[in-house]
């Protein structure tokens, strides 16, 4: 008897269960059909068909576990108790790491907790951890700032201080990331559902090198998207990226950059999600797509790939996407040609893209506008808090507009304390004293210090933030600006946020005659007597000379803050120069920063441009073909 059912079961599942397997399997379906009959019909699972499904597809069932209202749940629990969940934190960072040599120094003499910690461990900025880092790059043999050693260098993008700082990147920091990552899109997927698809992601994988004890070095964001643990959360989030690897991570952006538009196109009906770390990149993307429009369709037209791209690996990758395509080219050429002034670009190539996401607050406001007309009527969702040192916030808020943007703090990815800043300055001139996540008020602004798993103990990271609310018992901040990008000469103090203030007023006189502002930066001239503002602008036409001396004027009065204006009107200030900038200045700008190892989707353009950054300081000064002086105050 045994015999015949061995024989039906053999004979089921050799021409029934085989074939049908493979049938469903080449459905064009992203949800693996299979598992979904196996659920409806438990008795199926009894089979052994499972290992006749290919790898990606299982790993697919392994991720597709995303759950959305448990990451909620996790989130909510935390932040109902985060006092508790901060001193725990605390608690653990420290047990980890107090074998390190810059820990033992302060003699906690193992007692963890927030008070000990605040008071035996002092408040220090990156200068003066610089030497212990330098340590663990030049490969100590000993714990230095961590107990287990560090193995990756991260460098930050350093468009404050004009070169990239060196601070140190583990394993910890990777899952903060996806906790980050799994948090916002929890709460965007609840409110902006997206189905199975692509993202279109400018992503790119900086230059990475080996210091002198071996350590590898790269930018945050490269260590994130090297990481196994990345593909994975995106694919379990519905939005691998669109692009090869080899895109990603090929040498030379601008080549990454050209591929990335070519596969959003090939991919263009998959496209649900339009992303970078920070918006000036997708905005810088989709201005070259306005130059190289034409030349992605020949290539989709043909299968055959532009000869700008010179890179084996990425034309090797890219032989596996790009086919000729004669039907899809001409429907990209005819929408291209059909927009005025590519004016809804994305909806109109990108169909079912739901929403376009990256980091769009602080020094990204003024590439909204830009980012705006690209969009049409697609949602903008702005991005989380972080930076090479950790994450601090998520945006749990999606939709609200990117302008009200707020980052409740996660209270178990770090230990957070807070500068309070009543006047901007009054922190340097007394004794630091921080207080507690929980402890901070409604309204007030505050830098941020912070102890993440990665060694760095109260570390001073020079953002200014503002609470604005509370969720549950976690703060929400929004980002106010950076501590040290500031215009001031004399009893002045304005911000990046004032010169972005003042640079959209004096836009809108350009907009008159249809030019904008493509990029802007400022500084400080002492040169002169009295020391004078300078700002920067490239804008993307020719204006006449009669609205730009009309702009410099207003660019001058647009400084509200009372010790600008009084010290202008008695010239204790000269009066605000406006210098035009060659097209493709900032352009250059960039490439200078991705030439000392930054990457473009990290890329912030340096708002005020110091001493300290002489590089970019002579490619600005080189490349001015107007200036003017302002006769505002006269
Ligand atoms: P990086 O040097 O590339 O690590 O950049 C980190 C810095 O980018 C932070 O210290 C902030 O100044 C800025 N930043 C990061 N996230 C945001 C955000 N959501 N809004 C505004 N600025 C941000």
């Amino acid at each position: 008897m045994w015999c015949v059912y061995l024989h039906a079961y053999i004979f089921i599942y050799v021409y029934i269960i085989v074939p049908t397997t493979f049938f469903l399997l080449n459905c064009n379906t992203q949800n693996c059909i299979i598992n979904k009959i196996s659920f409806s019909f438990p008795f199926l699972r009894q089979f052994p068909f499972k290992h006749l499904l290919p790898i990606d597809c299982r790993i697919k069932k392994m991720e597709n576990k995303f759950d959305s209202e448990k990451v909620i749940e996790e989130f909510e629990s935390l932040t109902k108790d985060t006092k508790r969940v901060q001193i725990e934190t605390l608690k653990k960072i420290l047990q980890e790491n107090y074998e390190a040599e810059y820990l033992k120094k302060w003699n906690l003499d193992g007692r963890f907790d927030p008070q000990t910690y605040t008071s035996c461990v002092p408040v220090v900025t990156h200068k003066d951890l610089e030497p212990y880092i330098q340590k663990i790059a030049d490969g100590a043999s000993y714990p230095v700032l961590t107990g287990k050693p560090i193995t990756t260098i991260t460098l930050s993008s350093g468009t404050t201080q004009g070169k990239p700082k060196f601070v140190p990147y583990n394993d910890e920091l990777t899952e903060n990331t996806m906790q980050i990552y799994r948090t916002s899109f929890a709460f965007r997927n609840r409110a902006f559902p997206i189905g199975n698809g692509k993202a279109l992601s400018f992503i790119f994988g900086s230059k990475q090198f080996t210091t002198k004890g071996g350590l590898l070095a790269g930018t945050a964001t490269t260590n994130v998207y090297r990481s196994a643990q990345f593909k994975k959360t995106m694919k379990a989030m519905q939005t691998p990226c669109c692009s090869p690897d080899e895109v990603i991570f090929a040498p030379d952006f601008h080549q990454s950059l050209y591929c990335h538009l070519l596969c959003g196109l090939i991919f263009h009906e998959e496209i649900q999600i339009i992303s970078s770390t920070f918006a000036h990149s997708i905005v810088h993307s989709f201005r070259t797509f306005e130059l190289v429009w034409e030349e992605l369709c020949s290539d989709i037209r043909t299968g055959v790939l532009s000869a700008r791209i010179t890179v084996d690996s990425i034309r090797t990758a890219m032989a596996k996407v790009l086919k000729p395509n004669t039907e899809l080219a001409d429907k990209i050429y005819n929408k291209c040609l059909g927009l005025t002034d590519w004016n809804g670009l994305i909806p109109e190539l990108f169909p079912n893209c739901k929403y376009i996401y990256a980091i769009m607050t602080g020094s990204m406001e003024p590439y909204l506008k830009k980012l705006r007309v690209y969009a049409g009527g697609v949602r903008l969702l702005s991005a989380d808090y972080g930076s090479s040192e950790g994450w601090i916030g998520a945006n749990v808020n999606p939709d609200l507009p990117p302008e009200m943007t707020s980052f409740a703090v996660l209270p178990n990815i770090g230990y957070f304390e807070f500068l309070r800043l009543t006047s901007i300055d009054e922190i340097d001139s007394i004794e630091p004293k921080p207080i507690g996540l929980t402890d901070v008020q409604l309204g007030e602004e505050y830098e941020v210090v912070v102890t993440n798993f990665a060694g760095l103990y109260r570390y001073r990271l020079g953002d200014v933030v503002k609470v604005i609310g509370f969720h549950n018992s976690t703060p929400k901040l929004q980002f106010v600006c950076r501590r040290n990008l500031m215009l001031t000469i004399n009893i002045d103090k304005n911000t990046e946020k004032d010169l972005q203030l003042s640079v959209e007023a004096a836009a809108k006189l350009l907009a008159a005659e249809k030019l904008e502002v493509l990029d802007f930066t400022s500084h400080v001239d002492l040169n002169t007597d009295p020391g004078h503002y300078v700002i920067f602008w490239e804008v993307s036409g020719d204006a006449s000379d009669e609205i730009l001396k009309e702009c410099c004027n207003c660019l001058d009065k647009s400084f509200v803050d009372a010790g600008y204006v009084s010290s202008r009107k008695v010239n204790a200030i000269g009066p605000l120069e406006l210098r035009v900038l060659r097209r493709g200045t900032f352009q250059k700008i960039l490439d200078h920063y991705v030439g000392l190892g930054s990457a473009l989707n990290q890329f912030k353009t340096p708002r005020c441009v110091g001493p300290t950054n002489p590089k970019v300081l002579q490619i600005l000064c080189n490349n001015v073909v107007k200036s003017y002086v302002s006769s505002s105050f006269c």
